[in-house]
């Protein structure tokens, strides 16, 4: 039995290191490790190197102590496995990865959101560092966040508005205390003299709800006065507080209604019909609902949500509208839940035509075609009734000037700061700012005196035609008002002139020394 064949003797392999034959001899007790270090070190190779042997054909050869024996003109070769294809994995896994990550965020804009979180995040902290936030940003900030934990934890309970604000469901009777209104407080409610600063947000919705009931509105729309008081809850609670555009602004605008509907004796004359006032009240009470305190122009030059919604037609208007509708829609606070359905269309409309109608853009088109037929107006027909309640709207929209100044000027301060809120933005965000805006340009006086003589005064003055009764108490108020900011501008035109005097002056001075 020749010993080669004996599966007990030494096994013999040939190599082929760098072209020369290598001869290796191994026990059959070797290990698989053992026999795999030995090939290594006789080929040159570091002793752990992960090899493998191929024949002379290509063919792999397993390594262990029963591995099949060649012979010289049959070499084995060994090859350390490549160190590169764990690498090549690697490669390929990340590649992948960043494909996958690249679509993901092409499929949800990751990078244009990042980018206009950076921009804003830097926008913001420009203008914390330039000229500090004013208290209100910061408190409308903390209201936008608070907006959001809410939605975020109320998702599934309460009804939201498709703007994501929450309106809340009042099942329970609201908890604003009654006030007895004193009869000075009654009479004073239905004159353009009353002094809309003396009051409380509750004692606000006492007027509100006293003037429903005065007008003969519960009534006449079987309203539930629970439902009143939740309605009237719900809709101060979605005013925002703005510096303007506020539940203030929203009960001075439907105050005015009310003084004005007395003072036109529209309640007792057989000329308009008790719907058309619970139709002017309510449109009053709504008009500006969840106002975010920017105008039109602002929201559709910034492409706001709201311009986009409503692509770029009176955004606001349509908003305030919308969110009327939606408290509305609550049966706990639809106070025109017992009006038929087909009365209650022909309200929604003539609503909606009113919120609409409050976008100063369409002054001259509603003032113009008011104009045409004031000198001949019938209130038997429709159409000259629906033009007449749209300038009643926008009258009180704009009514502040009519009040006595005392009242009136702490409105315009109001108006001014709302104003520089949005074009101190619009200057930070690169948009177009209107110089009535803007605060290097505008003051009080010049603020006041153009809207007066071009606004208010030809307005109010075509409505006189129709009712002369309103000369008094809100005509001449606005011209006394006028001349009052001609005085001012004098003023601070002297002032001006004195100061530039002085410079001046004191330059002269100097030179002279
Ligand atoms: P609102 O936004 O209140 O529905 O529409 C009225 C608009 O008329 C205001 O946004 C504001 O631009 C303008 N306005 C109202 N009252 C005054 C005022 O007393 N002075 C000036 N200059 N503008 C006013
Ligand atoms: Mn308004």
């Amino acid at each position: 039995m020749g010993s080669s064949s004996s599966s007990y003797a030494p096994r013999t392999i040939y190599l082929d290191v760098d072209g020369k034959v290598q001869k290796v001899v191994f026990s059959r007790h070797c290990s698989p490790c053992d026999i795999k270090e030995l090939l290594c070190s006789s080929s040159n190779i570091p002793r752990n190197t992960a090899i493998t042997i191929v024949n002379p054909e290509g063919s792999m050869v397993s390594i262990d102590p029963t591995m099949p024996t060649n012979s010289a003109n049959f070499l084995y070769k060994v090859v350390p496995l490549s160190t590169s294809q764990p690498e090549e994995k690697e490669d390929m896994f990340q590649s992948m990865l960043s494909q996958v990550a690249e679509q993901f965020s092409r499929a949800f804009h990751i990078n244009e959101l990042k980018s206009e979180v950076t921009n804003r995040l830097a926008m913001l902290e420009k203008r914390v560092e330039l000229e500090g936030l004013k208290v209100v940003e910061i408190e409308k900030c903390k209201n936008d966040l608070r907006k959001l934990r809410d939605e975020i934890t109320s998702r599934g309970g309460g009804s939201l508005s498709d703007d994501g604000k929450k309106v809340t469901p009042r099942r329970d009777i609201p908890s604003y205390p009654k006030y007895t209104l004193s009869q000075e407080t009654i009479e004073a409610l239905k004159k353009p003299t009353f002094d809309v600063w003396h009051w409380e947000h509750n004692e606000m919705l006492s007027c509100l709800e006293y003037m429903y009931h005065d007008l003969g509105l519960v009534r006449e729309f079987n309203m539930n006065p629970i439902t009143l008081k939740r309605w009237l809850l719900a809709i101060q609670e979605n005013y925002r507080n703005n510096p303007f555009h506020n539940f203030r602004h929203c009960f001075c605008v439907s105050q005015m209604m009310y003084g004005m509907i007395h003072l036109c004796n529209l309640q007792v004359s057989d000329k308009l019909a008790l719907t058309d006032m619970g139709i002017l009240m309510t449109a009053a009470v709504c008009h500006d609902l969840d106002h975010p305190g920017y105008n039109n122009t602002y929201q559709i030059n910034a492409r706001t949500e709201l311009a986009v919604r409503y692509n770029d037609i009176s955004p606001l208007e349509n908003h305030h509208c919308a969110v009327a509708f939606q408290i509305l829609a609550l049966p706990e606070c639809n106070i025109f839940a017992n009006v038929d359905p087909e009365a209650f269309k022909q309200i929604r409309q003539a609503i909606i035509t009113l919120i609409l109608a409050t976008d100063m853009a369409k002054h001259g088109e509603i003032l113009e075609s008011f104009k045409q037929n004031v000198d001949n107006f019938d209130f038997t027909i429709a159409e000259h009734v629906a033009c007449l309640r749209m300038v009643l709207i926008k009258c009180c929209d704009i009514s502040n000037e009519v009040r006595p100044t005392e009242v009136a000027e702490p409105w315009v301060d109001c108006l001014l700061e709302e104003y520089f809120m949005q074009s101190d933005r619009e200057k930070s965000e690169g948009l177009p700012v209107a110089p009535f805006m803007d605060r290097d340009k505008v003051t009080k006086p010049t603020a006041q005196i153009g809207f007066i003589k071009f606004v208010l005064i030809p307005m109010f003055e075509t409505v006189m035609r129709l009712f002369p009764q309103i000369e008094e108490l809100m005509v001449q108020p606005l011209r006394d008002s006028r001349d009052h900011y001609e005085e001012l501008k004098q003023l601070e035109d002297a002032m001006t002139e004195g100061s530039s005097f002085m410079i001046k002056f004191r330059k002269g001075m100097k030179k002279c020394e």
